[in-house]
């Protein structure tokens, strides 16, 4: 089992008063906090290494060249991907997305052809394939979901058809916390040929994620997410499809040669890894997985599991508390209404208790208007959470039901 005192000991921000009240950080979705490791290992490359990378001959420009392809080494272990090579650098699960959709769209995307996406995503994974889809005059086909918050399959295989050219759909759901049988979506995709994206985001902090064996054709990421620095992100792509699309930005790094006539592209990764990468914090990225290898993901998601459970009695015990999606597949997220009380007057009394929850539409707007609803309260939780917390969080919230009454 994680020994959760210990983990905690790691995080500096959770030792920390709010209006005199210990901080509880149940705000994981939207970004989680980092460890000590992590900060240092940002620190220790400015103070001893930093230099560009794969450009310099002097030994500074090899230490942090080597570091920064041993990071990209270490997320191919980390998600199980065939080759280094397949991992793409981002700033982020949004630019991974905005990546494929750019230059799929492009390569593959023509009049009439459908794009099929799911009513759950988050924006991310949603207005980077309508601004590429009216920009090529293809449309964009959505599943819908059961009002448990669970996708309908039947819809789904209804939806495929010949001018389907890419699934794109989200592992877990940061509005509602369903975890989708990506499995079985993308073997349906495949079925007919139609290559699948997974919007990884809220999955690889919660489990442990194996891509070949998911078998999609592009994964996407982001560090912050899963107690890495901001400003990293991870696309992984099949060699076989990151070799058919043309490059996404353009500039120095990416090119094998220039001429005023034309340009040719570096091999993988290089040629969608255009400029200076965000060099520090990919280092730092390299010391949160070290640091999430040490405890083990299996371990993480066991643990989370088991509170997520026992979050799930205790708030299912509030009768004024109704649960918003409630998919028995669920990682991380919890989101709920309070009767008679607007999410936004609950967060800002929480807040004030020392709990930092999310309200609002989680950049999921399609969602609350699929439930009708202006947002949510959602909580979401990390593997620095306790069960302790979450007593004195519900206890809490009895308080502001209280309040309002
Ligand atoms: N996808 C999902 C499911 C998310 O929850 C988020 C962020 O909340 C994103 C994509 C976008 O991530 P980022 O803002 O780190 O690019």
């Amino acid at each position: 089992m994680v020994d959760v005192e210990k983990i905690r000991a790691d995080f500096p921000i959770l030792h920390q008063q709010v209006y005199n009240n210990p901080l509880v950080y149940l705000d994981n979705a939207a970004t989680t906090q980092k460890p000590e490791v992590v900060i240092n290992a940002v620190r220790d490359y400015y103070l001893t290494v930093n230099s560009n990378i794969h450009r310099s001959v002097h030994y500074l420009g090899q230490q942090a060249t080597l570091a920064f392809e041993e990071s990209r080494q270490l997320v191919r272990e980390f998600i199980h991907a065939r080759h280094q090579h397949e991992i793409i650098f981002t700033k982020g699960a949004t630019e991974s997305i905005n990546l494929v959709a750019g230059s799929f769209g492009r390569q593959f995307v023509r009049e009439g052809d459908e794009i099929v996406i799911s009513a759950m995503e988050h924006h991310a994974n949603i207005v980077p394939w309508q601004l590429m889809c009216a920009e090529r005059g293809a449309n964009l086909r959505i599943i819908p979901f059961h009002p448990n918050g669970e996708l309908m399959m039947d819809a789904y295989r209804e939806l495929l058809n010949d001018n389907t050219r890419l699934v794109a759909v989200t592992h877990v759901s940061n509005a509602l916390g369903t975890i989708n049988p990506v499995k079985d979506v993308i073997a349906l995709a495949h079925g007919r040929g139609i290559p699948v994206l997974v919007d990884g985001a809220q999955a690889v902090p919660h489990m442990k994620v194996d891509v070949m064996e998911l078998d999609c054709e592009f994964y996407c990421f982001s560090a912050h997410k899963m107690y890495g620095p901001m400003g990293v992100g991870i696309l992984y792509g099949k060699e076989e499809w990151l070799n058919k699309l043309p490059p996404y930005q353009s500039g120095g790094e990416m090119i094998r040669n220039v001429t005023f006539e034309k340009s040719t592209f570096g091999d993988l990764p290089f040629k969608f890894e255009a400029g200076t990468p965000n060099v520090a914090d990919i280092l730092g990225f390299r010391a949160t997985l070290l640091y999430l290898n040490t405890i083990g993901m299996n371990r993480i998601a066991a643990y989370e599991e088991e509170l997520m459970k026992h979050a799930l009695d205790r708030l299912r015990a509030i009768p004024q508390v109704r649960l918003v999606g409630d998919s028995p597949h669920r990682a991380g997220v919890i989101s709920f209404l309070i009767e008679g009380i607007h999410p936004y007057d609950a967060g800002t009394v929480l807040d004030k208790m020392g709990f930092a929850v999310r309200t609002g539409h989680h950049c999921a707007q399609p969602v609350m208007d699929i439930y009708g609803i202006p947002g949510t309260v959602r909580i979401s939780l990390g593997l620095y959470n306790t069960r302790e917390e979450l007593n004195a969080f519900t206890d809490a919230l009895n308080r502001v039901i209280e309040m309002f009454r």
